[in-house]
This record gives structure tokens, sequence and C-alpha cells, in this order.
């Protein structure tokens, strides 16, 4: 194995796993990427590297210029990472929210991080308008400008996915391919990896997995967007059509209630010892509809897009399974 020049060339490159119950369920070959052994533990490593390589070629960021973004944990942890390796302070605006977990790696990584009440996108308190506003004002203030990395809108996020995640897919299966199905928290995955594998294969299906909550699932059935419920996944479920969600038309729309992701992921856990996050057991359990969708013997991919330890206090604690009305696993009862 070649050693690595710097961390930027540890992101991707991820390998896939077989994931055995699904496909046995199924008849199908369902296999995960394994995105949560990135370099900050996630997927989003993958947009984080590519918006700041695209915002430092273009000259939106500047040497040492800083880096500030909104985010509900994931990208402000790849942010993090890539900008301590490139030399930009980096600033994070989280909702309080999310977990402790992923706030310590934030701060973990060397960024400042900034917790802001929870509130809807109409508000001008939500994370993302806070982070828009206070790039502005750091890039008065820094010595050498601030940047707004914007990884809803900036499609240097999807494009990330068009030139990795995507062609990694199509490699690791070796063009033996039928369908992709994925959640959607920006939207840079499910556009970009779609976008790659359908410029293969255009007869490929992609299937949108969405949590209560998220509007996609109406906007691609009825074509409104309505966002009912809430869940207990992180990182996922958008209430509007993003920059990178501009274009899309999937396959398939499914919604994925919570109590259905929890069993997913235990499931893993327990029996083949992939213990992911929450937005992980969404997109298996979407694999899963789509694989039922298609019939026996289709190869569907999906991504694992970050660690369950990273929700040691929230999904994987009994107590907060109960104060929500989740059964709790015998097994992690006794944890
Ligand atoms: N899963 C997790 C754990 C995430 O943090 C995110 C991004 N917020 C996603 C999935 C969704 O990825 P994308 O932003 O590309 O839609």
């Amino acid at each position: 194995m070649p050693i690595a020049s710097d961390v930027l060339s540890l992101i991707g490159s991820t390998p896939m796993i077989r994931l055995r119950a699904a496909s046995e369920a199924t008849g199908c070959e369902i296999l995960g990427k394994a995105e949560f052994l990135n370099p900050g533990g996630s997927v989003k490593d993958r947009t984080a590297r590519g918006m700041i390589l695209d915002a430092r070629a273009s000259g939106a960021l500047r040497p040492g210029g800083a880096i500030v973004e909104g985010t509900a944990g994931n990208t402000g942890i790849g942010l993090a990472l890539v900008g301590a390796a490139l030399g930009h302070p980096v600033v994070i605006v989280m909702p309080r929210s999310q977990t402790e977990e992923k706030k310590q790696a934030v701060r973990l990584h060397g960024a400042r991080l900034i917790e802001v009440d929870p509130a809807p996108f109409a508000s001008p308190n939500h994370f993302v308008h806070f982070s828009r506003r206070l790039a502005e004002e750091l890039n008065e203030t820094e010595p050498n400008g601030a940047w707004y990395a914007d990884q809803f809108d900036n499609t240097a996020n999807r494009r990330a996915h068009i030139e990795t995640t995507g062609p990694e897919i199509w490699e690791q299966t070796g063009g033996r391919i039928d369908g992709f199905a994925s959640a959607a928290g920006s939207g840079g995955t499910l556009a970009g990896v779609s976008q790659f594998l359908k410029s293969k294969n255009p007869d490929l299906r992609v299937a949108l997995a969405d949590p209560p909550g998220a509007a996609l699932y109406s906007w691609f059935t009825e074509g409104v967007l309505k966002g009912e419920g809430s869940s207990v996944t992180e990182g996922i479920g958008v209430n509007r059509i993003t920059g990178n969600l501009e274009g899309l038309a999937v396959d398939h729309a499914f919604r994925i209630e919570d109590a259905e992701t929890l069993s997913v992921i235990f499931d893993l856990a327990k029996h083949e010892g992939l213990t992911l996050g929450p937005s992980s057991g969404v997109n298996v359990a979407g694999a899963i509809r789509l694989a039922r969708e298609l019939g026996p013997g289709h190869t569907i991919a999906t991504l694992l897009c970050d660690h369950g330890q990273r929700y040691a206090g929230k999904i994987y604690n009994p107590a907060f399974l109960r104060s929500k009305g989740f059964d709790v696993p015998a097994w992690l009862e006794g944890a």
C-alpha cells in the first residue's frame, strides 16, 4: 500500500461490504460502502475536501482564510480536518440538538464550535442563516478573509460524489449494479452518485429513502414539499430543493419510519459487526425496499455514512430510546 502524503489522500477509496441479512432476505446482493472508514469518520469528508479544493482553486478561499459552515456535524468534522491539514482556521455552527460526540469531534480537530438553538429554516436563527451571516462578518475581520462553504447549495459538494463515490461504486461492482438507494441531507450524495451511475447505465434505478419530517418523499411522489413528523435520525431529511438536488429525478421514493431504521441498524450491529449511525439505517432500509421492487437477482448499493459510536448517547442509549417510545434490544440493555 502506498504511503499517503497527507490526510486528504486518505479520504475516499472506501471498501464495500455485502450486507448478509439484507441480501438473504431479498435474494439480491445488497452492498454497503463503508464511508465510516473515512479519516473524519463519515461520507462528508469527501464533500469537505471537494468544496475546499474547489474554493482554493477559484480564489474564493484564500491561503490562510477562514472556513465557516453550518452543519449537523459531519460536514463540520470533515471541514475541520481538511482545513487543519491545509492551514485554514475553521468555524463550525451546529444546532445544540446534535450529538455531543459530533460536537466533540469538531473541537478535537481544532475547529471553533458555535452551538445555536434549533430553529425552523424560515427563521433567521436557523443554523444555515446564522453561519452565512457569521461568514460575512468574519470576512471583514479575519486577516485572510472568510469563505462560507454552503454545502447545501454549493455544487462542488455534488461534484465530489460525481468524481469519487460514483466511480468507486462502478469500479467496485465491475459495473454489475442495478440500483442505488440513499437518504438526502444536502442531497450531494444522492444527486452526485445517481448522476454518475446513470451516465454509465441509464437503466439503473435510483431510490430516495426519506425519514419522517423530510419533504423529498412527498416532492417525488406528489410534487409538493411536505415535511410531517419528526425523526431521531441526524444529518438527513431536507425540506427544500437544495442547489445540489436541482434537476434530480428518482425512480422510487420510500419513507422509512424510525422504528424500521432502528431495527435495521440494531440487527447490523448485533449480527454483522457493523455499528452505524441512523442515516445508514435509512439507507439500508431503502436498499431493501428497492430490492423488493426490482425482485431477486439484482445488485443494489447504498452508503454506510458514519459510525454508531457517534450516537452512543442517543440511539444506542436505552434511556434515550425509552424516552422516545422505542423498543430497546435486550443486548443493548445489558451493554
Ligand atoms: N448521513 C450522515 C450521517 C450525514 O451527516 C449526512 C450529511 N449531513 C448525510 C447522511 C447526507 O449526505 P448528503 O448531505 O450528501 O445528502
